[in-house]
């Protein structure tokens, strides 16, 4: 075994340690807000809103692969709950793609060591999966620049000690107008919404964000000016394999769920397990989860060696969802109405499965980003 493989063996056991620990205190609270805080301050204090980010900034400095596995082990244990690590994940890996050393060291080490929330502003009333439609203006001024627009659905947006805006100073440059800018959301004119109520978002938070005439100094920009499309997909493709992995915990969890209640299950004098009815579709379904998570890590591992990634991350994606979305529906069908009271399991990866589907683009489009590679 090496070095490397001993290191993650010993940080799975411990995200599976940290689970078992904070899964039964996990109690929702009718506060969403204050839910998400107490969620995402569990989760910082084992810094896993920072795994990527490199250790001389306070970080675990892990490479992706690791990152996946872990990812795949806290979502297994408590399904639902990742998405504001994971987003926070998301923009510090923009950030680590855009800056200066100087400058990216800083935002890494405050996220880091503060234990902080980042959101990520890019989706409008307009613009959804054409991410290039985005309408939210950055006129430049001679201090930098003042950004007006709404956008309609940021996790972490009540929690976020930074946001990262996505804004066109030029439209007529469409795509090479886009750039990203570092907000504080005490911002003058920043607009958080009250968060949306959502079923399978487990302490999470998400809503509105309202930008009117924000004041962003030229060091609030994200990399070269013009960056800002390139930024998000690099940024987009390397997160992709991430929700992946998580989809992959959520998946096996249902998995491990439906073949435990089967096997105890009795009608028509046998166990449900024994009905080959049952037995072929779970065959097939542990068949699909093994190849999600051989496809995430092919797609991490090709990032962490700097490989081509982007096409392996949205067959990741795509598969690892619609996997997670098929077996939930199947668990669903077999635990009838026992899936469907309050406190199941099954009915909240459910409707986590629901929301995997759009996360970082939906199945559609991961097919237009394989099919851009064929
Ligand atoms: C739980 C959750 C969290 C999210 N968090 C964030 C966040 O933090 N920040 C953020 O900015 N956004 C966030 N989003 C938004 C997400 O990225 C968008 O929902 C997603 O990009 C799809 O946009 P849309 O819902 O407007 O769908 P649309 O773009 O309107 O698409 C509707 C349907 O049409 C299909 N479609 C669209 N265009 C084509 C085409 N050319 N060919 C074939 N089919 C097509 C799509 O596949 C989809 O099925 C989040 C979404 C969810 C569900």
């Amino acid at each position: 075994m090496t070095q490397n493989d001993k290191k993650r063996q010993d940080l799975v056991l411990e995200a599976k340690q940290f689970a078992r620990e904070t899964g039964p205190r996990l109690k929702e609270s009718p506060d969403r807000v204050e839910s998400a805080k107490k969620l995402y301050g569990a989760f910082a204090k084992k810094n896993y809103h920072a795994l990527l980010i490199p250790e001389h900034c306070g970080g675990t400095g892990l490479d992706f692969t690791s990152a996946g596995i872990i990812y795949e082990t806290l979502s297994y244990h408590l399904p639902g709950s990742l998405h504001a690590p994971l987003t926070t994940a998301h923009c510090a890996e923009m950030i680590k793609s855009a800056n200066t050393d100087v400058l990216k060291d800083t935002y890494l080490s405050e996220i880091a060591r503060g234990g902080l929330a980042v959101g990520f502003c890019l989706t409008e009333n307009a613009a959804g999966s054409d991410i290039a439609a985005i309408t939210t203006k950055a006129k430049k001024t001679r201090e930098g620049y003042v950004i007006n627009g709404k956008k309609s659905i940021v996790l972490n947006h009540a929690i976020a000690s930074y946001l990262i805006v996505f804004a066109t100073t030029s439209p007529e440059k469409g795509r090479a107008g886009i750039n990203a800018f570092i907000i504080k959301p005490e911002t003058q004119g920043v607009k958080i919404s009250a968060p949306y109520e959502v079923d399978g978002l487990t302490g999470g938070v998400m809503g509105e964000v309202l930008f009117d005439k924000v004041p962003a100094g030229k060091q609030c920009r994200l990399g070269e000016e013009g960056s800002g499309y390139f930024l998000l997909m690099e940024t987009l493709d390397k997160g992709r394999p991430l929700v992946a992995a998580n989809c992959t915990g959520s998946a096996n969890r249902i998995l491990d769920i439906i073949v435990a209640y089967t096997k105890e299950r009795q009608q028509f004098h046998k166990d449900l397990f024994s009905f080959q009815g049952v037995s072929l579709p779970l065959a097939e379904y542990a068949t699909r989860l093994h190849a999600s998570r051989l496809l995430y890590l092919d797609a991490l591992e090709r990032i962490d060696t700097g490989q081509s990634f982007s096409m392996e991350a949205s067959m990741a994606k795509l598969f690892a969802a619609e996997t997670l979305t098929d077996i939930t529906s199947f668990g669903m069908d077999i635990l009838g109405y026992r899936g469907i009271v309050e406190s199941s399991a099954i009915k909240k990866i459910f409707q986590e499965a629901q929301l995997m589907k759009s996360i970082d683009g939906t199945a559609n489009v991961q097919k237009m980003v394989i099919a851009s590679q064929l």
